[in-house]
């Protein structure tokens, strides 16, 4: 464990108090904020309307704008990421794309740790790539390679942990050579959620989540966040927000409210089972590494704590069809943070078809297994792995 490391429990970050500071200002005194489900919103008067128009009145128009549910979870997401503004989007990958249009033109070059999320890989090399927009990537604990790849890059993308390998990095250092070089720096924190790392705090300039996984945290939402200084959200809203149009919907962030009110007790039950799970499949013998943060590393400095997720890759010995094909209570399945403990088998990513054909980019190792530790408790779900290990050794 690092120094500033707290135990499960005492991290020292009151989320409570930031979640529950709207519930005065509803509407009835409904102790829930109501769902604004409504596409338009109609003015009294025409002198409203044209003052509205002028932008000296500010108030809801068209939902694809503003609408005051999504509103109320798009402060929440500010306050909870130390942020003075957020916007809501229709999936994390309409908030990564939108972000990274909104600060990118053709002959740019963006620098990417090695690792990232598949599809915001599949992003930058489909779309980006016929903008004439270059991604470098870096891997991002190598702090002298990051710093000559930023000279002269415009957008600086992190994700610390990675997807799948669990590579974390000094968001802070990298941040840090990102504003030396005039660069904008924007992370991916989904994984960690504010509740264990806050990077605006750390000097990145841009957090955003795929709020379909810890935010919303009952696999009931696809949504995304971004959040930052008014200025940055401003660009982001002024241009990619109504034009791109992947504006969060009304209903969706009232699931995204009631997630976020269990935020910091869910994150810290993903973090206690994942970590005893993980320590234990790392003390077996057909195990041949476990990749989380907290295994066999110290944390880097800002993360205090981790989550549910995390992978590990099997010795030979293991059918790995027949292990996944055992389990009970870990299901089969895409996306993580809800109650629902998930595997997904490195085998399967690396056949995926979806182009470019980048599997071997993110990791992967045909023999690892990734991991989503849910509530079901610890007990139970270790005797499902161990269980179904069982089932499936090759003798
Ligand atoms: C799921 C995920 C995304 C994409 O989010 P969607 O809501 O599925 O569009 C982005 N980043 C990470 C790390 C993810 O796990």
């Amino acid at each position: 464990m690092n120094e500033g490391h707290t135990e499960p429990g005492q991290h020292g970050f009151d989320a409570f108090s930031l979640i529950t500071a709207h519930d005065e200002a509803n509407a009835f005194d409904a102790v829930v904020p109501p769902i604004v489900q409504t596409s338009l919103f109609t003015f009294s008067t025409y002198d409203e309307m044209i003052a509205t128009y002028r932008g000296e009145k500010i108030r809801p128009v068209y939902s694809r704008g503003l609408n005051p549910t999504v509103r109320i979870f798009e402060e929440m997401l500010a306050k909870l990421e130390g942020g003075e503004d957020a916007l809501g989007f229709a999936s994390g990958m309409a908030a990564i794309s939108s972000t990274v249009l909104s600060f990118v033109e053709p002959g740019d070059r963006i620098v990417a740790v090695r690792h990232v999320y598949p599809d915001a890989f599949r992003l930058f090399g489909t779309i980006l790539k016929r903008m004439k927009i270059d991604v470098t990537y870096v891997d991002g604990r190598d702090e002298d390679a990051m710093d000559k790849a930023l000279d002269g890059a415009k957008l600086l993308y992190l994700e610390s942990p990675t997807s799948w390998v669990m590579e974390t990095h000094d968001v802070g250092a990298l941040a840090g050579l990102a504003r030396k070089h005039g660069a904008v720096s924007v992370i991916d924190n989904s994984w960690a959620s504010p509740v264990f790392q806050q990077p605006l705090s750390l000097g990145v300039d841009l957090v955003l989540h795929s709020a379909s996984k810890y935010l919303g945290g009952h696999s009931d939402v696809v949504a995304g966040v971004v959040a930052g200084s008014k200025a940055l959200i401003d660009r982001i809203r002024g241009e990619a927000l109504p034009y791109l149009g992947g504006k969060l919907s009304p209903f969706d962030a009232w699931l995204l409210i009631r997630g976020l009110r269990t935020l910091p007790l869910r994150m810290k039950a993903h973090e206690v089972s994942a970590l005893e799970i993980a320590r234990r499949l790392q003390a077996l013998e057909i195990v041949e590494r476990v990749c989380h943060p907290a295994v066999s590393n110290r944390l880097p400095p800002g993360l205090k704590g981790t989550s549910g997720l995390f992978s590990f890759i099997f010795k030979e010995g293991i059918d790995i069809r027949a292990f996944c094909d055992s389990l009970k209570l870990f299901k089969l399945g895409v996306s993580w943070g809800g109650h629902e403990s998930l595997i997904v088998p490195g085998e399967v990513v690396l056949q995926q078809k979806a182009q470019p054909n980048s599997a071997h980019a993110f990791g992967t190792h045909p023999r690892s297994i990734r991991l989503h530790v849910g509530l079901e408790g610890t007990e139970a779900l270790w005797s499902d792995l161990v269980g179904a290990m069982a089932a499936s050794k090759i003798t």
